[in-house]
C-alpha cells in the first residue's frame, strides 16, 4: 500500500504540562529538519494533540521511515489511511481496501479498536468495532477475532478526518532537540565522542562541537572526518556547529616546557579551558566529553578531577559508567563506527607521552603548568580568535 500519511506518537513530552506546547513545536520543527533529507515534498502539522507527516509528493517509503527513526521525541509513528469523508460507507470502504492491501495473507486474528473523538459521528465505539469486525470477517474469511492478544490492531480514530492505521513502528525516543539549552561536545575523531553527542542530543539538548587540531601534524583527512562525524551525528540532533581550533601552538609550547609524563593532562585541562571559551560565546550552558572511567591514563578519577578544575560550567559525560564494546554498540547502531576507525592520526596520538601520570596532583598540575601561564594565555586568545566554524547539516 502506498501510505501518503504517518501519524507520529510522542510518549515522554505528552505529559509537560504546560510546556507541551513549547515541546511540540520542536518536534515538528525536527520532523521537518529530518523530513528535509528525504526527496520529496512532506508536510508537518498539528491537529489536536496528534502531529502528522503527510507526503505531497511521490517518495520512498524505506526512506521516510529511516528520517523519522531520528527524531528523538518519537515514541513511535505508524503509516496510516486518511478518509476525508466522514460516513461509514467511506469507512468501510476504506477499511477493506487498507486490510486487502496491507496484508497478504489474510490468515490472522485482529481486533478493531476505535476511538470516536467526534461525538457527532453516528454510533458508539463499540458498535463501530462490531460492524467492522464483521465486515472483515466476513470479507476475509481466512481472518479471525482475537480480542485479548490479536495479532493485527486495526486503529480506526474518528476524529476532524478519519485514520486507520494497525503498524507500529519504535522510534528513538528521547525528547525533541531544543527543549533542553545547548551543550558544547568536545568531539575528536575517536568512537566515543560521536556516541556522547548523541546521547545528551537525545533528551532534548541541542549540540555544538569544538575539534582541536594540530596542523601540520594532524592532517587534513584527519579533520575531515570529524567533520564527517558531526555531519552523521547531525542526522539525529539537527545541523551542528562545528568550531575548528587550532591548537598546535600550545600543544608544542606544552610538549617544550612541562614534564612529559603531565602532557596529556595539561593539553586536556587547555583543551577544556579553550572549549569553555567558546562555549561561553555561543550561549552553551555546559560541556560534553565522550570519556569514561578508566578508559586511559587520561580518565582515571584523578585524572577526571584535575581536568574538572578548569571547569567553570558542568561537564557532561554521558559514557562515564560505560565500557567500550557498549559504546561501540551503539556507534554502530548510530552509523558513526565505521568513521570513527578511519585511521587518522588525532592530535592526542601524536604528543603522548610512554608514561603518562595515571594519578595527577592538582597542586603539582597546577606548577607545571605556571611556567607556562603567561605565554599559554596568549596562545588561547588566538586560538579562539582564528578558529573556523563549519555548519554541519545531515545531507
Ligand atoms: P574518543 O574516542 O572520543 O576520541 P578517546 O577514548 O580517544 O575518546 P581521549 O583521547 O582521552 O579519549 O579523549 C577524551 C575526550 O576528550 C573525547 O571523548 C573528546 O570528548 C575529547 N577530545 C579528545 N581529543 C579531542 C580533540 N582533538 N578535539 C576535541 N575533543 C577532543
Ligand atoms: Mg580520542
Amino acid at each position: 500500500m502506498k501510505f501518503k500519511s504517518f501519524l507520529i506518537k510522542y510518549g515522554e513530552i505528552g505529559c509537560k504540562g504546560k510546556n507541551r506546547f513549547m515541546f511540540e513545536d520542536a518536534l515538528i520543527k525536527q520532523l521537518r529538519l529530518a523530513m528535509e533529507t528525504v526527496e520529496g515534498q512532506f508536510r508537518v502539522s498539528k491537529e489536536r494533540g496528534r502531529i502528522y507527516v503527510d507526503a505531497e509528493s511521490d517518495y520512498d517509503y524505506d526512506d521516510a521511515v529511516a528520517a523519522i527513526k531520528t527524531v528523538f521525541g518519537v515514541h513511535s509513528f505508524s503509516p496510516m489511511v486518511r478518509v476525508e469523508e466522514k460516513s461509514m460507507d467511506a469507512i468501510n470502504k476504506a477499511v477493506v481496501e487498507y486490510i486487502d492491501t496491507v496484508y497478504e495473507d489474510k490468515n490472522f486474528s485482529f481486533k478493531v479498536d476505535t476511538r470516536r473523538a467526534d461525538k457527532d459521528f453516528p454510533g458508539t465505539s463499540e458498535t463501530i468495532n462490531c460492524d467492522l469486525g464483521g465486515l472483515i470477517l466476513d470479507t476475509f474469511p481466512e481472518t479471525h477475532v482475537d480480542v485479548h492478544k490479536p495479532e493485527v490492531m486495526l486503529k480506526v480514530e474518528i476524529r476532524n478526518n478519519i485514520n486507520i492505521y494497525s503498524i507500529e513502528i519504535p522510534g528513538p525516543g528521547g525528547m525533541p532537540v531544543g527543549t533542553n539549552g545547548k551543550a558544547m561536545l568536545l568531539l575528536s575523531g575517536g568512537i566515543d565522542s560521536p556516541v556522547a553527542g548523541y546521547m545528551i542530543a537525545k533528551r532534548g539538548v541541542k549540540i555544538e562541537a569544538v575539534y582541536f587540531h594540530a596542523p601540520p601534524y594532524t592532517s587534513e583527512r584527519a579533520k575531515q572526518k570529524v567533520i564527517d562525524l558531526a555531519t552523521k551525528v547531525a542526522r539525529y540532533s539537527g545541523p551542528i556547529n562545528l568550531h575548528i581550533v587550532n591548537f598546535t601552538d600550545i600543544q608544542m609550547l606544552i610538549y617544550e616546557k612541562c614534564p612529559h609524563e603531565e602532557l596529556t593532562i595539561i593539553m586536556r585541562r587547555y583543551m577544556m579551558r579553550i572549549a569553555q571559551e567558546i562555549a561561553k560565546n555561543n550561549e552553551n550552558l555546559a560541556l560534553i566529553t565522550g570519556e569514561s572511567i578508566g578508559q586511559v591514563a587520561s580518565q582515571t578519577v584523578q585524572s577526571l578531577v584535575t581536568t574538572d578544575a578548569v571547569c567553570e560550567m558542568p561537564v557532561f559525560r554521558p559514557l562515564i559508567g560505560f565500557d567500550k564494546q557498549e559504546i561501540i554498540d551503539i556507534s554502530e547502531k548510530i552509523g558513526t563506527f565505521e568513521t570513527s576507525i578511519e585511521p587518522y592520526e588525532d592530535c592526542c596520538t601524536i604528543f603522548v607521552a610512554k608514561h603518562p601520570v595515571t594519578k595527577p596532583l592538582l597542586e603539582k598540575i597546577e606548577k607545571s603548568e605556571k611556567i607556562i601561564a603567561e605565554e599559554a594565555e596568549k596562545m588561547v586568545a588566538t586560538a579562539v580568535a582564528t578558529k573556523e566554524r563549519i555548519l554541519c547539516k545531515a545531507k
